[in-house]
């Protein structure tokens, strides 16, 4: 028997959470975002509810090949653009757009005429600071595309730098006026912006993790009015229950003592299954249904919960580590992170069920 660990993943979730994306931006395209494995999911798990997206989106051009060899005919967006020369034939090969963020990428497809044109997404640094071309160059680098050979539709692109947060009006403002007599359709929308900025929502969308039902914030409270449920969940088992006594202290580093007599239960998962290690005494965490909080160090292999909230619980009780009960973002933003990076670390000898229940 493996450990009891597992995680589950719900493409139902998923296909509900695209609409509601679709919901939200009526009027816009949706590029559903499945860069880094669909957020640790699983590409190959999610594909299926993502039949009404107009498009994806992702980096890696091997993850590329896999979307279109799952049978996928509508368009696929390379976020990050090409890399070499080779990465052009394959991006021709199997119809990509792909993102062009420098002159040198814009060199790379001259370089490889491609005999079907690629279409491109040209990126504008808006003040992200990260990809893109500033705005004094933006215009420029829209002509010197425009005029080379072997590219497709143009359209005109940014990010967000706080769009979970804050206004997006300043980067859309400089976006606006750069691209004013520009033609091209437009995509600037993360799931931030789709969820609060429907003025940044133009022609094409591209949500991310408000698909796998997590907070673009990493506050669980900015979406809970929200109808988004958790993709992944990620469950185990109490194997171990220790009574401890007054004084006594749990795990490495002592990091909990006991002020009265406990009992607390031992948990099949740490942090080489992808729990954050960093998650403090109190991080929430669910036993048999019923919400209670870790105590002391995560380990390797185990972490240990308080009992005291859940008196009937022992050997064999089910864990949810987070789910629809405990939310992602929370158990992330106690560890001080976020539930992006949470899915993604999805450990590879963590056993994955596909279900199309909601819950496990
Ligand atoms: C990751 C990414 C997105 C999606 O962001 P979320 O915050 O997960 O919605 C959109 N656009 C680009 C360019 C990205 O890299």
């Amino acid at each position: 028997m493996p450990r009891p660990i597992r995680a589950y993943i719900h493409p139902s979730a998923v296909r509900h959470n695209l609409e509601v994306a679709r919901q939200r931006a009526p009027n816009s395209r949706t590029l559903a975002v499945v860069k880094a494995n669909a957020y640790g999911h699983g590409i190959e798990r999610v594909y299926s509810a993502l039949k009404d997206a107009d498009g994806i989106a992702l980096l890696d051009l091997d993850e590329a090949v896999r979307v279109r060899q799952l049978g996928w005919k509508k368009p696929i967006l390379l976020l990050e653009g090409v890399f070499t020369r080779a990465d052009v034939s394959i991006a021709e090969e199997f119809s990509l757009a792909t993102a062009i963020h420098c002159d040198e990428q814009r060199e790379l497809i001259e370089a490889a005429k491609p005999t079907r044109p690629i279409d491109v997404f040209l990126k504008m640094n808006s003040g992200m600071n990260r990809l893109g071309f500033t705005l004094d160059k933006y215009r420029a680098a829209w002509e010197r595309i425009s005029a080379t050979d072997g590219i497709g539709k143009i359209a005109l692109m940014s990010h967000f730098a706080n769009a979970d947060q804050g206004s997006v009006d300043w980067q859309l403002e400089r976006f606006d006026e750069t691209t004013r007599d520009i033609r091209g359709e437009r995509s600037l929308a993360n799931s931030a912006a789709t969820l609060w900025h429907p003025r940044a929502h133009r022609d094409w969308v591209r949500p991310g993790i408000m698909l796998y039902g997590g907070s673009p914030s990493g506050l669980s409270q900015d979406v809970k009015d929200l109808p988004l449920r958790a993709s992944m969940t990620l469950q185990s088992e109490i194997i171990g229950v220790q009574t401890m006594s007054a004084g006594e202290t749990v795990g490495y580093a002592r990091t909990f003592q006991a002020g009265v007599t406990m009992r607390i239960g031992v948990v099949a998962c740490g942090y080489a299954d992808g729990y954050p290690r960093h998650a403090p005494t109190g991080t929430p965490i669910s036993v048999d249904g019923v919400t209670t909080r870790t105590v002391g160090r995560v380990s390797m292999d185990m972490l240990t919960v308080d009992l005291t909230p859940c008196p009937n619980a022992g050997i064999g009780s089910k864990v949810e580590l987070w789910g629809n009960a405990v939310k992602i973002d929370d158990v992330a933003s106690s560890a001080g992170t976020i539930g992006y990076e949470l899915m993604c670390a999805l450990a590879r000898r963590v056993p994955v069920v596909v279900t199309s229940r909601d819950t496990p």
